[in-house]
């Protein structure tokens, strides 16, 4: 990007951090990756990776940079508002990762500009998605930079969702489902056949039916624990798979969601529940 002015995009991450007093961005994410994979960081990169990620890693690793595998587990709208509804499920959630990071939004908080922002490292304005639509991203992505540096990756989706769409046109393969758990049966077939160094793996199913029956209704609860459940069999399932290598696990929501009427939920604001999600790693 021509004019891309680095401060700038950092200042626009820093501005929410400052604002809900937390020290990450969910933008922290790609500058963390590339260090734990030891790539360079995506052309307009503007975040600041995770120093107690990259430290855990390096000492259980034995050295920075060693990464070999990873899978990103993104779920949907699973903000840090969304554990007061079901406390035992991040309980788990924290459990299997052992690392939280907890992290701000960017803004509007919806699906595609805060993907956008978690998988490019930079703010809206700068990687161009700054409202609800999901055009494919013009800018360096972390999938970019993975594919350079010679690693496999497959994204897998729900069909027509920001996740299979924003990041089309990349050296990476895309697999797009119905269901969720087609994407999450095929995560583990991804898994099993070891063709592939990363996995991004999106689950909509909180979002969706919060949005539609209420944040704390039965049916949205019991999607929490469907994330829950499906993160903790994807670590026992990459425990198995990939024991000889180092590798990395992390749960990724993109944003909260609060209550509009006490049957439907809604996003998009900088409001706390919005806009305050934590990043959850597990390191091995
Ligand atoms: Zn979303």
């Amino acid at each position: 990007m021509e004019n891309f002015d680095v401060n700038a995009a950092s200042a626009e991450l820093q501005k929410f951090m400052k604002q809900y007093d937390r020290e990450h961005s969910i933008a922290d994410l790609t500058p963390t990756f590339c260090e734990l994979l030891g790539i360079r960081k995506p052309a307009t990169c503007a975040a600041s990776a995770v120093a107690s990620v990259v430290d855990h890693a390096g000492h259980i690793m034995d050295g920075i940079g060693k990464t070999k595998k990873a899978l990103l587990f993104c779920a949907d709208a699973c903000g840090n508002v969304q554990e007061n509804y079901r406390p035992d499920v991040f309980q788990r959630i924290k459990a299997v990762a052992g690392l939280e990071i907890k992290s701000t939004c960017v803004m509007p908080s919806v699906t595609p500009v805060c993907y956008g922002s978690i998988f490019t490292g930079t703010p809206p304005a700068v990687h161009g998605i700054t409202k609800y639509e999901k055009p494919v991203l013009k800018v360096e992505t972390l999938f970019d930079v993975m594919a350079e540096a010679g690693l496999n990756v497959a994204i897998v989706a729900i069909n027509s969702c920001s996740i299979d769409t924003i990041f089309r046109q990349r050296n990476v393969d895309y697999y797009s489902f119905r269901t969720d758990e087609m994407s999450y049966q095929m995560t583990l077939q991804l898994l099993r056949e070891n063709k592939y160094d990363v996995i991004i793996s999106y689950m909509t199913g909180y979002d969706a039916v919060a949005h539609k029956t209420g944040v704390d209704s039965p049916e949205a609860k019991e999607e929490l624990e469907l994330a829950a459940k499906r993160f903790e069999v994807l670590a026992e399932t990459m425990d198995e798979c990939w024991k000889d290598y180092h590798r990395v696990l992390t749960f990724v929501p993109d944003h909260g969601q609060h209550p509009v009427a006490p049957t439907q939920g809604s996003h998009g604001e900088n409001c706390p529940e919005d806009m305050q999600v934590s990043h959850y790693y597990r390191i091995r």
